[in-house]
């Protein structure tokens, strides 16, 4: 068997490796347009921090390295420029000297990942313009900041781009990051944004919102909004789209996302090629619907999936391979030092979607409070309002971060309901957690919420239950409501709520605290005693984030 791999790093070698593994006869050749194979793409930001200080480091293997562990006949500089499905073959371009050759296959495997999405309108005399996305890319950047500290713009605030902003902070440049959406990082709810744009600020990245680039000259970089900055460099980290240029004009399907349509074990609408990696449609694990989701694990265990699938029809598995899961785009980013993590849906996508859910926020600390070096964690859970499903999750804080989201993550890919968190047994000593582990707290809220035992209000539904004549009770202490309060609420300490209860007015009450807990305690305090009380979700903390970044958003 002859099996043709087009693209050589996270997809592409997965899948080659894999498949030499379950099969050491099978000839593969991987056609690999850059210099380099196998290299750790996800590290390049670091290296232009010096955190991963040799450039190596991120060269994981080289075609003579994959020869003699693998026998792969990896050729780099060959760039695939077609594809014959009917005659199941690839044309091959050799970039050293141009000349071109055609190369037949059994089996093909596309992994050709993802491209820019788009070029700026840039002239000559600009600034360097690089994205960071290979090993050239990174070599074109730290040569435009070899003359020393330099004002750099990074054009785009996702995952990549706000790993660039660190990375060039943390090399000694200023930092401008600008963001055509309302805050970075896009997946996030606005409220979950607001730690982000904080600790971008306390690191001096200047972060420039709802606007883009739209040109480049002499000058610096033009803003749609009439800014100019000048600028030695920019970093274009405005998303990427499919590479599937060669598989549309292959005839193969592609998907309404723009990306190649795929089955469960990555096979193309031609049964003889598959695709992996960021060029290849996902379904989404919540709506079922095809989506885009460009990451690692994805790619990797899609490579791992094809190559079994290979296999299984070359009859070298004594079992049909699982077909691939459903994709929770699963993420997390390092802020300078904060953690930011997401799966599933956020809040946004599910009010766009009409679809009836409930939202949880908390914010316990990452382990045992009365253990030295306790951070708090910032957490928001989306729940379908009729299943009780996970459908989402956005973690923050500075430890623990990543504990929080896989277990959650784990938890939807098993259909765990949002209840069943509070019933999970997690690893629990002082300095790791708690003995009611962040995780399981959000389950005991779902838990009450399901019950009916626990109604509560979001802090962007505030003002509209105020204005409905709505009275706000603020029950932390005396000292915590002097320090920062809601406008129009009246502080009635949790302690003495019992004995002053026919104080409060007639109607309907809010009650809030700092992060939701003490709330919860008044509220069922209050609706056994007959008065129809709310809390206020996440308490003061998710409402002074949400009206902060409503305020500056409309400002
Ligand atoms: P790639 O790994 O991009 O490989 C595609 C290869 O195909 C390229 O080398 C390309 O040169 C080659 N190619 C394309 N067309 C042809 C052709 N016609 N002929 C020959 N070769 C071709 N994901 C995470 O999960 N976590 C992270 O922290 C993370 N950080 C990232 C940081 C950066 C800076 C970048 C760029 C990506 C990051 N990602 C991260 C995303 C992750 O790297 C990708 O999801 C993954 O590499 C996709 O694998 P792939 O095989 O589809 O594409």
């Amino acid at each position: 068997m002859r099996v043709v791999v087009i693209g050589g790093v996270a997809g592409g070698m997965s899948a080659a490796t894999r498949l030499r593994r379950l099969d050491e006869h099978a000839e593969i050749v991987v056609f690999e347009r850059g210099d380099y194979v196998s290299f750790a793409n996800c590290g390049l930001p670091y290296h232009v921090g010096g955190v991963i200080e040799e450039r190596d480091a991120l060269l994981l293997q080289t075609p003579e390295s994959l020869r003699s562990r693998f026998e792969l006949d990896v050729r780099t500089r060959h760039e695939v420029i077609g594809i014959d499905a009917a005659a199941q073959t690839v044309r091959v371009r050799d970039l050293r000297d141009g000349s071109e050759t055609t190369h037949a296959y059994d089996r093909l495997i596309i992994a050709a990942g993802a491209q820019a999405s788009e070029v700026f309108d840039q002239h000559i005399d600009g600034p360097t313009v690089a994205t960071l996305r290979t090993i050239d890319d990174l070599d074109r950047v730290n040569a435009a900041l070899a003359d020393g500290p330099a004002r750099v713009v990074v054009a785009g605030g996702g995952f990549i781009g706000l790993e660039a902003a660190e990375n060039l902070v943390l090399a000694g440049h200023d930092v401008t990051l600008v963001q055509r959406g309302r805050h970075p990082l896009s997946p996030l709810d606005t409220e979950m944004a607001a730690a982000v744009i904080d600790e971008l600020h306390t690191h001096s990245v200047q972060v420039r919102t709802g606007t883009t680039v739209r040109m480049l000259d002499a000058d610096g970089t033009h803003l749609d909004d009439g800014t100019v900055i000048g600028c030695r460099l920019v970093v274009d980290a405005r998303g990427v789209r499919p590479a599937s240029a060669l598989a549309r004009e292959a005839g193969l399907r592609i998907g309404p996302t723009g990306g190649i349509a795929v089955d469960g074990h990555q096979r193309t609408s031609d049964p003889r090629i598959f695709a992996v990696g960021d060029g290849v449609e996902k379904i989404d694990a919540v709506s079922d619907r095809e989506t885009l989701v460009t990451m690692a694990g994805l790619a990797n265990r899609h490579g791992r999936t094809a190559a079994d699938a290979i296999a299984w029809e070359a009859g070298l598995l004594d079992a049909e391979p699982d077909a691939a899961a459903d994709a929770l785009g699963t993420a997390i980013v390092s802020v300078f030092g904060l953690a930011v993590a997401t799966v599933g849906w956020s809040e946004r996508d599910l009010v766009a979607a009409g679809r009836a859910h409930r939202v949880i926020h908390a914010h316990p600390t990452d382990h045992a409070g009365y253990y030295p070096g306790a951070e708090r964690l910032t957490m928001k859970l989306m729940v379908d309002a009729e299943t009780d499903a996970i459908l989402g999750a956005q973690v923050s804080g500075r430890a623990g971060v990543d504990k929080r989201i896989d277990v959650i993550a784990t938890a939807m890919h098993a259909g765990l309901t949002a209840s069943h968190l509070s019933r999970l047994e997690l690893a629990y000593a002082p300095p790791f957690g708690s003995a009611k582990d962040p995780v399981n707290m959000l389950g005991y809220i779902a838990d009450n919420r399901a019950a009916g035992t626990g109604d509560s209000i979001q802090w962007h539904e505030l003002d509209g239950a105020l204005a409905d004549g709505a009275t706000l009770i603020d029950v932390r202490s005396p000292a915590e409501h002097a320090s920062g309060a809601i406008p129009g609420s009246v502080n009635v300490p949790l302690d003495d709520l019992r004995r002053r209860i026919g104080e409060l007015p007639d109607g309907d009450l809010v009650v809030h605290c700092q992060v939701g807990q003490r709330g919860h305690t008044a509220a069922r305090i209050l609706a056994q005693r007959g008065r129809a009380a709310r809390n206020l979700d996440g308490g003061y903390l998710t409402w002074k984030a949400g009206a902060r970044m409503t305020m500056e958003e409309t400002s």
